[in-house]
């Protein structure tokens, strides 16, 4: 089965052809990073004009860098939400034409459930039931992923997801956008120990996240710096931050996968291309007799690969959508 999948849920439009869920056999991934650098953050408006202007030379080199055409495609996936709702649309008008051209059958899909399977990819040997730490940009949830199309939410963010801290901080210190990659760097120059910056937990939710009290606690720290006429050292202060990025998010990640009895642990989403989250959580797991999966770097941030392999296993399920298939803004992952 060779699936068509198109991504243009936030400011990647991307297309890709993968066969049986698990062979990526073309990965096309267009971004706008450096445009909305330009804004410090993603612009929707220009998210969408640029998606419309790409989408069509993306798809028709996914097919050729895949060696196949339109008629030899047996699926056309697209992601349907959650995302910009001006973004998630062109993409599945494009998804809904090609499907009507073409008589193939078209399937919706969720962008987070992609993340999550972008972990299958590369590890052929990983098969649900497992614990996944979705850290996105918008998203950061904690899920036991029960099968390949059922999830289970048991924690998320109450208010920041762990991307947008660290967006949020980088502009703080003075990194551009995007800033997770920019604070991972100055980070390794930094002492994570030397500013105690705060690790929040929720009374009753164990699983819960929150970043937002930790992202004021770095601008209140900056602000008082600048007062004092302190010059802070900005390497410290990513280091830490990042610490206090980490923690909350290993520990509740271990603890879930052993109250759920799960021998295995992956991460999802941009924020698990973080190569400081990647090792703690590594060295945790091996400590703990659990097997951990990240997905590699390109896999980890937006791309169409991971929609394509969430497509197969609902396609197979049986999962067909019609032409009335809409862009669903705020999408939830245990709601289909
Ligand atoms: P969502 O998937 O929740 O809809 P999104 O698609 O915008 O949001 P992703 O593309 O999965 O998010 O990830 C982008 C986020 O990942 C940004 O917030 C970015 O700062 C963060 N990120 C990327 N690389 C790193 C890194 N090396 N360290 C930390 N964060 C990172
Ligand atoms: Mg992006
Ligand atoms: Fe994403």
């Amino acid at each position: 089965i060779d699936i068509l999948a198109i991504e243009t849920s936030c400011d990647e439009t991307a297309a890709a052809v993968v066969r049986n869920g698990r062979t990526v056999l073309s990965n096309v991934i267009y971004s706008q990073i450096d445009i909305h650098a330009l804004y410090g953050g993603v612009v929707p408006e220009i998210a969408s004009r640029k998606h419309m202007e790409k989408i069509n030379q993306i798809i028709r080199k996914a097919l050729s860098d895949a060696g196949t055409s339109l008629e030899d495609i047996d699926a056309i996936a697209v992601t349907y939400g959650p995302g910009l709702v001006g973004a998630l649309l062109v993409g599945v008008a494009e998804a809904k034409a090609i499907a009507f051209a073409t008589g193939k059958p078209l399937v919706g899909v969720h962008h987070i459930e992609g993340h999550i399977a972008a972990n299958y990819i590369e590890n052929p040997e990983l098969e649900p039931p497992f614990i996944c730490l979705v850290v996105s940009g918008g998203h950061t949830h904690l899920v036991v992923v029960r099968d390949y199309d059922r999830f289970e939410v048991i924690g998320r963010t109450r208010d920041d997801a762990a991307g947008e801290a660290f967006d949020k901080v980088a502009r703080t210190i003075g990194l551009g956008y995007p800033g997770g990659p920019k604070i991972e760097k100055l980070a390794r120059e930094g002492n994570g120990s030397a500013i105690p910056f705060p690790r929040a937990s929720i009374d009753g939710a164990p699983y819960d996240f929150s970043f937002s009290g930790l992202k004021s606690s770095v601008l209140n720290y900056v602000n008082s710096c600048n007062m004092k006429g302190i010059e802070f050292n900005r390497a410290d202060v990513a280091a830490s931050f990042q610490n206090a990025v980490i923690e909350p998010l290993l520990s509740r990640a271990i603890s879930a996968a052993k109250e759920y009895g799960m021998d295995s642990l992956a991460l999802a989403g941009g924020v698990s291309a973080n190569n400081a989250i990647r090792e703690a959580f590594a060295k945790e797991c091996e400590e703990n007799g659990i097997r951990f999966y990240a997905p590699s770097l390109i896999m980890s941030t937006d791309n169409a690969a991971m929609i394509g392999t969430a497509a197969y296993y609902e396609y197979i399920k049986g999962r067909r959508d019609g032409n009335d298939l809409n862009a669903v803004p705020g999408l939830k992952l245990e709601s289909r």
